[in-house]
């Protein structure tokens, strides 16, 4: 076991990871220096895969203004988007866009050299920013990382994995344990704070348009460390993502393609959304996920299509150069051609539960990004929001770090100690099947706590996950980071399903044919660990 003392270390290298660094370098006081840990190689995250890009209310744009962004994200919310989040992310994504423009990031333009706009489901107005026409992640993402690589104080270790925080009795985080895949060494950091920007859980499910790296690490490290969760029954499927044969990690296919005009057909070519919404394409995402979902089991089909080609060619050419290039590779030219699309898990509106500047119920402990919950998506996110809560986030917690004092611990108490001791005494561990254990799990949850749930398809999923557990079997230390992630996956599918379960009810992304009504006063869910390990509901 090695030990080292960082004053701040962030975990993971997506687009909040990345400017949370950046910008606490730049604003904080850090005696012990920062850490950046990933674990897989730099750039590679959600993040990099966004496409359609990042709502922005600028005050150039005379046609938006704060209180038209904060009633689309509300509305989209289902009842349990805060107010106040969206206020405030709503608030600063001005400042926040020009302070990306300052770590050189470049948005697309218009002819007139104002910001080029796009328009996604349920956004009242044209107020979606994008870069390279639907390589807004990646853009931001390189844009970022060049950044971090010309700042010398920011020390990253790749492929690192964090495994355990270290928490002590009194709630105070002291810092976190990791394990370098390269030379299978572990690592005690003692840190006063611990940011978790370990992104999302697609990877919990079948179909999924997120990369590998989506195992939901930060929504059982920091249960694991008896912090607050939020919502965590609501898992937002996209509508459309590209469904060739045999790929079950799925390319996206953009909301903003609907935005900018095309349809969603069945394969006579006949248009269907208009049988399930009054605003048809682009009615709201779990409302057209459903829609498709439905649609496919009515004609008994593994898709439906996307027409695009009653756009202009140019057009897509120009707005679409990932998705054209895409399907093209597979033999679609989207200017003729119908795109196959269909359901995927996409974004995880649930989380670790923060305020606005990061801070969990653990003192010490901030998350920012895809896996807090600060409660803006409420039960169904707002297109491109997620980008701009990312970067809002980010920029807040490092606000906060600034007026925070950031020795590295000197004591840890027993709790801690005993954490450390796990990971530092040999075991024989025998070798899994964890890739067939991944797949049997994600089966599991796209069958029971999918698109439509029902008390009786999650209840028999709970029962096949114990049994996986049980097939697993491990304590607290594992092979390689592929392990760590499925004991991860274990925990955060778990305490999707008991959450939805107890949600006996239908509200945004989360269906329940069962309970097919929405209730009259919806309320957030928030649920910890007890003493005995097992998940308890504080509301
Ligand atoms: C295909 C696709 C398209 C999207 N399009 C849009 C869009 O147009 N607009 C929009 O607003 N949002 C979009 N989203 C959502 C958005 O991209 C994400 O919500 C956002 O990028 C999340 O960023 P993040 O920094 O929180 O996490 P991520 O970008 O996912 O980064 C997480 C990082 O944490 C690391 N990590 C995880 N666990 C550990 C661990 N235990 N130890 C060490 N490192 C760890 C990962 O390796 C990764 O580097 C899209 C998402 C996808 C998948």
């Amino acid at each position: 076991m090695k030990y080292s003392n960082y004053s701040v270390v962030i975990i993971g290298s997506g687009i909040s990871g990345l400017y949370a660094a950046l910008k606490i370098n730049q604003i904080a006081n850090l005696p012990d220096g920062i850490l950046l840990i990933t674990k897989s190689g730099l750039g590679e995250s959600n993040s990099k895969y966004a496409q359609g890009g990042i709502v922005a209310v600028m005050k150039s744009n005379k046609k938006d203004s704060v209180s038209s962004h904060i009633s689309d994200t509300i509305k989209a919310g289902a009842g349990l988007s805060e107010f106040d989040s969206a206020k405030y992310i709503s608030e600063n994504s001005d400042k926040v866009i020009h302070d990306l423009l300052n770590f050189g990031v470049e948005f697309d333009f218009d002819e007139n050299g104002d910001f080029a706009y796009t328009l996604e489901a349920a956004h009242s107005v044209r107020r979606i920013l994008h870069s390279g026409g639907d390589a807004t992640g990646r853009n931001i993402e390189n844009a970022l990382l060049k950044k971090i690589a010309e700042t010398k104080e920011i020390e990253v270790y790749e492929n690192t994995a964090a495994v355990d925080i270290l928490c002590n009795s009194d709630k105070t985080t002291k810092g976190v344990i990791t394990y370098n895949e390269t030379t299978s060494e572990y690592e005690t950091i003692y840190s006063p704070a611990v940011i978790l920007a370990t992104g999302g859980i697609g990877q919990l499910y079948k179909y999924t348009t997120n990369p590998k790296n989506a195992t939901g690490d930060g929504i059982a490290l920091a249960f694991r460390v008896n912090a607050e969760l939020q919502d965590l029954e609501f898992v937002q499927f996209h509508p459309t993502a590209l469904a060739i044969d045999g790929e079950e990690n799925r390319f996206l296919i953009s909301e903003s393609v609907r935005g900018e005009g095309a349809k969603l057909v069945d394969a006579d070519g006949v248009e269907f959304m208009q049988d399930y919404h009054e605003l048809k394409e682009l009615a709201p995402r779990d409302i057209v996920t459903r829609a498709i979902f439905d649609k496919m089991q009515h004609d008994n089909t593994e898709n439906v299509y996307l027409n695009a080609t009653a756009l202009d060619k140019s057009l897509l050419e120009k707005r679409f150069p990932t998705i054209s290039k895409k399907c093209a590779e597979n033999g679609i030219d989207i200017s003729k051609d119908f795109i196959p699309v269909a359901p995927a898990a996409h974004y995880y509106m649930g989380g670790i539960k923060t305020d606005l500047f990061g801070r969990t119920s653990i003192k010490g402990l901030y998350a920012i990004g895809e896996t807090a919950s600060t409660g803006l998506h409420g039960a169904n996110r707002l297109a491109s929001n997620s980008l701009l809560e990312c970067v809002v986030c980010a920029y807040s917690v490092a606000k906060y770090l600034e007026n925070e004092e950031l020795k590295s611990p000197k004591k840890i108490d027993e709790k801690s100690k005993s954490v450390i001791d796990k990971y530092s005494n040999d075991v024989f561990l025998e070798e899994k099947d964890v890739k067939n254990f991944k797949k049997n799990l994600q089966e599991i949850m796209w069958n029971g706590a999918g698109i439509i749930r029902t008390e009786y398809s999650m209840m028999q999923a709970l029962e096949q996950l114990f049994e996986l557990s049980r097939n697993f079997h491990r304590g607290s230390k594992c092979l390689n980071i592929e392990e760590y992630e499925f004991r991860n996956m274990l925990i955060s599918a778990r305490l999707i399903l008991q959450t939805a379960i107890m949600r006996k009810e239908s509200r945004g992304a989360h269906f329940r044919s069962d309970y097919p009504q929405t209730a009259e006063n919806g309320t957030h869910s928030i649920i910890t660990k007890d003493e005995l390990g097992e998940l308890s509901f504080v509301k």
